[in-house]
């Protein structure tokens, strides 16, 4: 890497908001230097799922989030169909439009997608590098001086406008824990371990303000106990299934809608203190056994899977007869039997249990951001030149989840697309219609 570098725009992160962002920029005709602090491109996009969705349309965005701190939710379920053809403009989606529970998208290729994206960034004169640590930013009127530390060698970037897009910051371990309730238990990390809150870090260091408010996060429930040691078990762990079961807590009570779908149920888990009793009935086995739970998951025995990688799991010819186990694990199952509305909703037959805690995906609590997708001061005026974007960004969701993929398509494409052309204005510009 050169000592001096000086190109328009600066993207940190090479996940789908990075590269979104990038590739907007480039398409303003800005001159764009991507850094990665990983040692490859892609972040929690490349060993995500792929499919690009969101909510149906702002009312299913208000039913399935009404916390106070969704504010930029709208953004990702209007901008859906744009992005959703800009997208497809650098690759075909691999399947037609599927439905979800409240909304519908595309499963796309992100390898693929993310290959055609480096490749227009770079035949536009940009650089994509990997294994890039900023060590300092700072800020002046006309723009951004980074420290970038690579291959031993310190060099200096100057810009006129940063776009911060590094994935979050649940791979902290103190940002997970802060998730929880009592914070007595560490949430397992369900993401790439590189987003650990570098992109809130450089935003504060710039006067920026990060909403640790919003305790709201995307992740899944795994069985107490396994440990993910490859990005598909992040999938194959997640017991999609806690939808269609009984969630109890420690005295045998029932605490959440468990039909809000597993991403609620994790974080519903996560507000009692991290841990809790999920049992299911056969028929659900079965299903989930045969059927995938969203597009292109794996057929897997779920249950089976965490158990021989040693999660806390147990079945039992009926409810009854796991009583005195689960006691062992804390859980009063008895009072539940008691219940006759718990009892229908259990199942007869062989019923499958596990102990669960939420394993977390993406926080919702980051650095504030006005309608453009600047980052804000404490008096909630944009900070020329510093841009955000995807998981980096506060308050897209807060108590429910509408996609991250298509939230940071959205977000990445338009903080490129303003920070290309401040750079190109050298003054405050109004958000596109992009
Ligand atoms: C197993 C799994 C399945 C998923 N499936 C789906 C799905 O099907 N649909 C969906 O909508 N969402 C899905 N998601 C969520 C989705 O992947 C994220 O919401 C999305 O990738 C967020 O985009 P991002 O660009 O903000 O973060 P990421 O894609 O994680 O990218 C962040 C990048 O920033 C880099 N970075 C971190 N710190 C720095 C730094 N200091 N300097 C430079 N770079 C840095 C990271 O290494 C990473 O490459 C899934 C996630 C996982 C883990």
């Amino acid at each position: 890497m050169a000592a001096e570098l000086a190109p328009d725009v600066v993207v940190l992160g090479t996940g789908m908001a990075g590269m979104c962002a990038a590739t907007a920029a480039v398409e303003q005709g800005a001159q764009v230097l991507v850094l990665e602090r990983a040692p490859t491109i892609g972040g929690s996009a490349a060993i995500s799922g792929g499919y690009v969705w969101t909510a149906r349309n702002l009312d299913s965005l208000r039913n399935e989030d009404a916390g106070e701190f969704q504010r930029h939710g709208h953004f990702v379920v209007e901008g859906y169909e744009d992005v959703k053809r800009w997208l497809t403009g650098f690759t075909p989606p691999v399947t037609e439009e599927l439905p979800t529970l409240y909304g519908r998208g595309h499963k796309f290729d992100i390898p693929l997608l993310f290959g055609t994206m480096a490749g227009t960034i770079v035949s536009a004169g940009g650089r994509i590098l990997v294994g890039a640590e900023v060590t300092d930013v700072e800020r002046d009127s006309d723009g951004v001086t980074l420290s970038v530390r690579r291959d031993g060698e310190t060099s200096t970037v100057r810009a006129r406008s940063l776009v911060l897009a590094t994935g979050g910051r649940q791979a902290d371990p103190e940002a997970r824990r802060s998730l929880v309730e009592g914070g007595a238990l560490l949430p397992p990390l369900r993401g790439n371990r590189f987003s650990r809150g570098y992109g809130a870090a450089i935003a504060t260091g710039l006067g920026g303000r990060v909403n640790t408010a919003n305790k709201g996060f995307y992740g899944h429930l795994f069985a107490a106990g396994v440990e993910p040691i490859a990005p598909i078990d992040f999938i194959i762990f997640s017991l999609f299934q806690s939808s269609e079961g009984v969630l109890l807590d420690a005295d045998g009570r029932r605490f959440v809608d468990e039909k809000r779908g597993d991403h609620n149920n994790a974080a519903a888990v996560a507000a009692i203190g991290g841990r809790a009793l999920l049992l299911w009935s056969q028929d659900v086995q079965e299903r989930v056994s045969t059927t995938p739970w969203t597009v292109g998951t794996p057929l897997m025995d779920r249950w089976l899977f965490s158990r021989d990688r040693g999660g806390r799991t147990a079945s039992a010819a009926d409810a009854a007869e796991l009583v005195p186990l689960v006691r062992e694990w804390g859980y009063e199952l008895q009072t539940a039997l008691e219940d006759e509305a718990v009892r229908g909703r259990i199942g007869a037959g062989r019923i499958f249990a596990a102990e669960v805690v939420p394993a977390v995906t993406m926080t919702f609590g980051g650095i504030e951001v006005d309608d453009a997708g600047a980052a804000v001061d404490g008096h909630g005026e944009p900070i020329p030149g510093l841009f955000v974007a995807g998981g980096d960004t506060s308050d897209i969701y807060h108590r429910g989840y509408a996609g991250g993929l298509c939230a940071a398509a959205v977000t990445g494409r338009r903080a490129g697309t303003v920070a290309a052309r401040l750079a190109a204005t050298s003054e405050r510009v109004a958000a596109p219609n992009a």
